[in-house]
């Protein structure tokens, strides 16, 4: 049953809303805004919580006692949250537009979207290992598909 494609985001079960999410990874990365263009750029420098391999959470129901600066994505904030990746389920919805073919609430897992490289699988590095942000500068995480 497409349930996001019946309800409104504000119409969505506590449970649906979580199930929304792909698990890409993408979102736990450390992002640069530019001062005076207020561009954004993604690095691979990931939170020190998040899982290279299984691309989640290694502590999500803790994770703001760890990481006190962890975005919760709710539908109050999804407006505001423009530095979500254009692939983030999320923001896909919030924008009219349809979750993408890979999305493990359509093929059943995470291979797909592994397979496609929309998720952060054996792409970071973990931020405690990073001197300087700027030099982990990429363009993968910008990358949508259909
Ligand atoms: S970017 Fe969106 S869909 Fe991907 S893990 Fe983060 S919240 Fe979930
Ligand atoms: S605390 Fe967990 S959910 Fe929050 S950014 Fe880090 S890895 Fe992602």
């Amino acid at each position: 049953m497409s349930f996001w494609k019946e309800k409104t985001l504000a119409e969505l079960s506590a449970q649906e809303w979580e199930s929304l999410c792909d698990g890409c990874g993408k979102c736990c990365l450390n992002k640069i805004i530019d001062d005076e263009t207020d561009e954004l750029y993604y690095t691979n420098a990931a939170c020190k919580l998040l899982d290279a391999k299984a691309c989640n959470c290694m502590h999500y129901e803790q994770r703001f006692t760890f990481v006190p600066s962890c975005t919760k994505v709710t539908v109050d904030n999804i407006a505001e949250l423009t530095w979500l990746p254009d692939s983030c389920a999320y923001r896909r919805l919030y924008q009219g537009r349809d979750l993408p073919s890979w999305h493990p609430l359509l093929t059943g897992d995470k291979t797909k979207m592994h397979e496609l490289g929309m998720s952060i699988r054996n792409k970071i590095v973990n931020e405690n290992k990073v001197r300087y942000l700027e030099d982990h500068i990429v363009l993968w995480p910008l990358k949508d598909c259909d």
